[in-house]
């Protein structure tokens, strides 16, 4: 059964600084008592809309880089409200044994790391508040603790290159957190990026790059065992407005996907599935059906198993070089018609 997460939003809190690609003009508040009162607000505004929660999640800041004893007064608001089960996002300069042990003893089961990159130059480059391996020890006490790990890894960013973007999923592999979310680095307006954008020195990638290294990222991680949440930012009408460049697509994910299933069917794979799922077989703007056919098995309750999909793709002799190529094919393939722009 779907975990029902009460979102709540505490932009920029306890960041120490600004990444370059961070927008500055979500910031609500600075004070303690304005991030108490704000987030009050918003679980307020959620249980009107819906008394069914199983969990709450402090997003948007970096929640253990916040003083004690806010986390503390946090906690304690969630718990206030009948929540026992929480989780957070932070960075990870500011995970500590000490504050994951707090957390834990408070009802936190899931710690989301924006990891971004594991590539020095591009930590740096973006102005992220820590290197690489201090990111790598960030990941594993979290994972001491027994407390379940999210890393959020970008694609797209400033400096990045695809070697970089690969080590970076080889790192985020070797920890083995147990879920990942990949976000395309977009340009937003007020941002240092921006700036560097305009001037020339940053080039977003193209829609197909994106896809063909979430596509990539995806088939390793899941045929690892990794459980990838999401591909692709939020639909939200007012990140859209901020911004100026990147290929931002609503469907990403599902993209990504498409582009696995048409590697596994381009391998001479067949697919077993419940007539139900056939569209998802079929996959974005029905790029696959034309392979489908004579290709699917049909057997009732049978599901889409992306995992097993990945899998099947990495037991190809040089399967990073062989995803990395058939990805970045099918990703042009799937842009190229006006439809799926
Ligand atoms: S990316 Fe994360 S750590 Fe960097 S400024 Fe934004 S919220 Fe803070």
């Amino acid at each position: 059964m779907k975990n029902r997460i009460l979102p709540v939003f505490i932009p920029f809190a306890g960041c120490r600084q600004r990444c370059v690609y961070c927008s500055q003009n979500s910031i609500t508040g600075h004070t303690s008592s304005e991030i108490v009162s704000s987030a009050e607000q918003q679980i307020k505004e959620n249980l009107e809309i819906s008394g069914n929660w199983d969990e709450l999640a402090y997003y948007g800041g970096s929640f253990t880089c916040l003083p004690e004893k806010l986390r503390l007064k946090l906690y304690a608001l969630a718990h206030g409200y009948g929540f026992e089960k929480l989780r957070f996002s932070t960075s990870p300069d500011c995970v500590t044994d000490e504050n994951m042990a707090e957390a834990a003893a408070h009802g936190v089961e899931t710690v989301e790391i924006g990891v971004q990159s594991l590539d020095d130059e591009v930590l740096r480059l973006n102005k992220r508040p820590c290197c690489a391996a201090e990111t790598i020890d960030a990941l594993k006490t979290v994972k001491r603790h027994a407390i379940r790990l999210s890393a959020q890894i970008m694609t797209g960013m400033y400096g990045e290159n695809f070697h970089s973007f690969d080590a970076t999923v080889d790192a985020v592999l070797s920890v083995k957190p147990d879920y990942v979310r990949i976000y395309p680095c977009v340009v937003l307006k007020d941002t240092e990026l921006y700036s560097l954008w305009q001037s020339g020195e940053h080039i977003s990638l193209p829609l197909a790059e994106t896809l063909a290294r979430c596509a990539y990222a995806l088939i390793l991680f899941e045929a690892d065992g990794i459980d990838v949440i999401r591909i692709g930012l939020q639909d939200a009408e007012s990140m859209k407005e901020q911004i100026a460049a990147g290929e931002y697509h609503p469907a990403t994910g599902d993209m990504a996907k498409t582009i696995a299933v048409a590697i596994y069917l381009g391998l001479g794979h067949n697919l077993v599935l419940d007539k139900k799922y056939i569209n998802t077989a079929y996959g974005y703007n029905g790029y696959n059906r034309e392979t489908c056919e004579g290709r699917l098995e049909i057997k009732d309750g049978a599901k889409p198993d992306i995992r097993a999909i990945c899998k099947r793709i990495t037991e190809v002799e040089s399967y990073k070089r062989y995803i990395q190529r058939q990805a970045a094919f099918h990703a042009e393939r799937l842009v190229g018609s006006p439809d799926n722009r």
